[in-house]
């Protein structure tokens, strides 16, 4: 278990005790802000401590991506000639592959033992962390030591892990320290012994509920599995997180802050799909984790006092919030008002308030509901919109796609921004059709908005990188200096 004292180091040695963060107090470990963070800052900062202490791809992405730094191939992936069975992006990765796991593993191990399915993925990914934990020291820094300690400090929640759990760990283990044998001339180092085993063991359970699966700037995981111990994993879990994990295109990790935060606001994360309704939360968090959470978003929901009661249907309270809360977003309240005018809207959310209310009492409805009812359909008049050009349509359902995912995801979750960029390429692509200046101005102002929003907090990558982005921003900016050529009457 990580003491409060060795969080205070980490935190050191990543060059922010104090000035940012700070070890609560007590024997509750968690880290705390001590200054206001903005909506978008990064909680860690970049450099070699982003990196994964080990990371594997998955056997069916071998050919997509770089097995060393995960990021995407273009069809320029080298195979290793070696085992024939890991491509690389180029010299670089396969040489730092090869010093830090894949010398070992390449021949014997990969191709001669055969373990299909994702255990195999687990097994390689527990077996780079060994080599990772077995690596000498550096004497000059810190880092790579204090990562290997915050792993070890993982829990293992050993006494908790069910039969099954404990089969697997241990089918793991054997493999490990079969390939072990085959990847070294000697023997030496392995004994074989049923401390050994249980030490592997150990490891499986520590990675099970620490590493993280990487996602692409859609959201969409890699299917890869990376271990950052002394990073994400030191957040605590909260189902109403302050924080989300991303990653840089490739394995390295930002964790960023998605609402303004004040001084002693505790940084999290959380460890499952927020959208999930609470009881399949709590169920995966035990599962998974090991602890019945309480965080203030279950402890409502046990109450009964927030959107969704303990069986994930909507309280009458919750249909109240809901109605409110679409009252007060003026950035939603804005775009909605551009597409439709505010009686027009005002009929639409009592009209939607009255239906929740039906669906809710009726059918045993989960929070869900409001994605099995409604996205489909909307996604599917969206994309027809978008066929036929009709982009005021469009706009319209990307607005409603909105609502649904403010309801389900804190305000600037990457899936909400995500779709604030839909709402920016149709407002565009709306005002650009539009020969009243009036409604034309009002549709950019969104457009604008939009892209700010995005921008301020989605990863650099995705921003600065991503053609699509850029391409967005030199339209949305040409379309306001047209604008203000109008109004200035040039
Ligand atoms: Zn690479
Ligand atoms: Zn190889
Ligand atoms: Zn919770």
């Amino acid at each position: 278990m990580t003491t409060t004292s060795q969080l205070h180091r980490y935190l050191k040695v990543l060059g922010l005790e104090e000035k940012t963060l700070q070890v609560g107090e007590g024997t509750y470990r968690g880290i705390y802000a001590t200054r206001p963070f903005r909506a978008g800052e990064d909680v860690f900062p970049k450099g070699e401590q982003q990196q994964p202490m080990a990371s594997v791809l998955c056997h069916e992405e071998r050919q997509e991506r770089c097995g060393e730094c995960l990021r995407l191939g273009n069809d320029s992936l080298q195979r290793c000639g070696g085992c024939r069975q890991v491509w690389y992006c180029g010299v670089g990765c396969q040489r730092r592959a090869w010093k830090e796991h894949h010398g070992v593993m390449c021949r014997g191990p990969l191709a001669e033992l055969e373990m299909s399915g994702p255990s195999k993925t687990e097994g390689e990914l527990v077996r780079r962390t060994m080599l990772a934990l077995e690596r000498p020291d550096d004497s000059r820094r810190e880092w790579p030591g204090l990562e290997k300690e915050a792993f070890l400090r993982l829990d293992t929640h050993w006494e908790a892990q069910g039969s099954q759990e404990r089969t697997e760990a241990r089918a793991l283990a054997r493999w490990i320290m079969a390939t072990r044998a085959l990847g070294s001339s000697s023997t030496m180092g392995t004994t074989g012994s049923s401390e050994e085993e249980e030490e592997i063991m150990g490891h499986v359970f520590r990675l099970r509920s620490s590493a993280f699966a990487p996602a692409d700037l859609q959201c969409f995981p890699y299917a890869a599995m990376s271990s950052y111990p002394a990073r994400g994993a030191l957040l605590n879990h909260s189902c109403r997180p302050t924080s989300v994990a991303l990653w840089d295109g490739g394995n390295g990790q930002v964790v960023r802050v998605m609402e303004d935060m004040e001084v002693g606001e505790e940084m999290t994360l959380s460890y499952v799909d927020p959208c999930l309704n609470g009881p399949d939360r709590r169920k995966a968090l035990g599962l998974q984790y090991h602890f019945t959470c309480e965080c203030s978003r279950c402890l409502e929901e046990k109450e009964g006092e927030t959107g969704v009661n303990g069986n994930g249907a909507l309280t009458k309270k919750g249909i109240q919030e809901m109605s409110e809360m679409i009252s007060k977003d003026d950035d939603l309240l804005n775009g909605l008002y551009m597409v439709w005018s505010r009686e027009h809207f005002e009929d639409w959310r009592r009209e939607t308030v009255q239906r929740v209310c039906r669906i809710s009492r009726g059918e045993g409805s989960e929070v869900l509901f409001l994605v099995s009812r409604w996205v489909p359909g909307w996604t599917r008049e969206f994309e027809r919109a978008l066929d036929d050009s009709e982009w005021e349509v469009a706009l319209t359902y990307a607005l409603l796609l909105l609502l649904i995912y403010l309801l389900i995801y804190p305000r600037r979750h990457p899936i909400v921004l995500l779709q604030w960029l839909t709402v920016c390429k149709c407002a565009t692509q709306m005002a650009r059709g539009m020969g009243r200046e009036y409604d034309r101005g009002k549709i950019l102002s969104l457009a604008l908005r939009s892209l700010h929003l995005v921008q301020s907090s989605l990863p650099i990558s995705l921003c600065e990188a991503d053609p699509e982005v850029r391409e967005l921003r030199r339209q949305v900016q040409g379309l306001a200096e047209d604008l203000d050529d109008l109004s200035t009457g040039s």
